[in-house]
C-alpha cells in the first residue's frame, strides 16, 4: 500500500537558517504518527511543507499519491487539517462554519445539510447547531475544528497540537474522537507537546530537533531502546548528601530544579538507600516517553 505521506530529504531555509534539514518521514496507512520536538524544532514548518502550503528548497513530498507542489490541490481534497489556532469564523454559527468550509471542497449546501448531523454528533455538539462560536467553550471549539476537518471525509488528518490549552476532560474527548477516526481506517499525523497524548494515541513516533529526525519508532520501542526502565524522582532536604552515596545504583542521574531524576535498572536498591534519609521524598515510576524525549532533546528551555 502506498504511504499516505512520504517526505524525502525535505529541506526548508528561512534566510540563513535551515529550519527543516533533509527530513525523511513515511506514514503508514491507517496509523497515527506523532511528530514530537521542542519549540522551534521545525514541526509546524514540516506540516506546512507536507500540505504544499509553502515550497521546499530541496526534497520531495508525496501526499496521497500526488507529487507536490504540482498536485497539491488535488491531494488536499482528501486531507483534513486541524490548525494549531482555532480559526473558526466568529460571525457565524456552528452549522454555518461547517457549511462554509464544505464549500472549499465543492460540497453543495444540500450535501452539507446531509453531512452536518453526523459531524455535530461526532463533535458532541448535536444541540449546538445554531450557537454562535463566541458562546462555545475552548473544548467545544476544538471539537468543532476537528469536525470541520472531516467535512470532506479525508483519508489523512493532520493535527497541529490538537489539545493545547484544553483541560483534561476536554482533552480526553478529543482523544476519544481521534481513536474513532483511527477505527474508521483514517491515517493521522499529529504534533503534540503532551507525551502522554503521544504515548496513548500514536502507533509511530518521530522525534525531531533542528529540522532533523533524531529517532523513530513506536512509543514502546523508544522507551525500551533509549531509557532505563525505572525512574525514582527524589526531592527534599539532604538531596546532595544522598546523591554522594545513594546514587551508585542510578544508571544515570539528572537534576531538574529541586528534583533528582534517578534512572535505574534496580529501583529497589535505590529506594532501600533512601530509607535512612527521612528528609527526602521520592516517587518511583516506570520510565515513559517524556523521559525519552528529555534525554534526547535535553532539559534546557527552548523559546
Ligand atoms: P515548531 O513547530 O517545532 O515549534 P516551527 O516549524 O514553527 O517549529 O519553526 C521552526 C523554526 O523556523 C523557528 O526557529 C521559527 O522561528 C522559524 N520559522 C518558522 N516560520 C518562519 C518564517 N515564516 N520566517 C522565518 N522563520 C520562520
Amino acid at each position: 500500500m502506498t504511504s499516505p505521506l512520504k517526505l524525502s530529504g525535505l529541506t526548508k531555509r528561512y534566510g540563513d537558517t535551515v529550519v527543516v534539514d533533509g527530513l525523511d518521514l513515511e506514514l503508514k496507512a491507517g496509523r497515527c504518527h506523532g511528530l514530537l520536538g521542542p519549540n522551534g524544532a521545525g514541526k509546524t514548518t514540516t506540516l506546512r511543507l507536507a500540505l504544499g502550503l509553502i515550497a521546499a528548497d530541496a526534497g520531495t513530498v508525496d501526499l496521497l499519491g500526488q507529487r507536490l507542489p504540482a498536485r497539491a490541490e488535488v491531494a488536499r481534497e482528501r486531507v483534513g487539517v486541524v490548525p494549531q489556532m482555532d480559526n473558526l469564523d466568529p460571525d457565524f454559527t456552528v452549522r454555518e462554519n461547517l457549511q462554509i468550509y464544505g464549500r472549499y471542497f465543492g460540497l453543495s449546501k444540500r450535501e452539507m445539510i446531509g453531512r452536518i448531523p453526523a459531524l455535530l454528533d461526532f463533535a458532541g455538539l448535536a444541540g449546538k447547531s445554531e450557537a454562535l462560536i463566541a458562546t462555545l467553550s475552548g473544548g467545544m471549539k476544538r471539537r468543532l475544528t476537528l469536525a470541520r476537518a472531516l467535512v470532506n471525509d479525508p483519508d489523512l488528518v493532520i493535527l497541529d497540537e490538537p489539545t493545547t490549552g484544553l483541560d483534561p476532560q476536554a482533552r480526553h474527548l478529543i482523544w476519544q474522537g481521534l481513536r474513532r477516526l483511527m477505527g474508521q481506517g483514517k491515517t493521522l499525523l499529529l504534533t503534540t507537546h503532551f507525551m502522554e497524548e503521544a504515548e496513548r494515541l500514536c502507533d509511530d513516533i518521530s522525534v525531531i530537533d533542528q529540522g532533523r529526525v533524531i529517532v523513530q519508532g513506536s512509543p514502546r520501542e523508544l522507551i525500551q531502546t533509549h531509557i532505563e526502565p525505572h525512574v525514582v524522582e527524589i526531592y527534599g532536604d539532604g538531596l546532595n548528601e544522598w546523591q554522594a552515596c545513594g546514587s551508585r545504583h542510578c544508571h544515570r542521574c539528572e537534576q531538574a530544579g529541586e528534583t533528582l531524576f534517578c534512572y535505574t535498572q534496580t529501583p529497589s536498591k535505590v529506594v532501600a538507600e533512601l530509607a535512612a534519609h527521612p528528609g527526602l521524598r521520592y516517587l518511583h515510576r516506570p520510565a515513559n516517553l517524556e523521559d525519552v524525549f528529555l534525554k534526547l532533546t535535553g532539559r534546557d528551555l527552548r523559546d
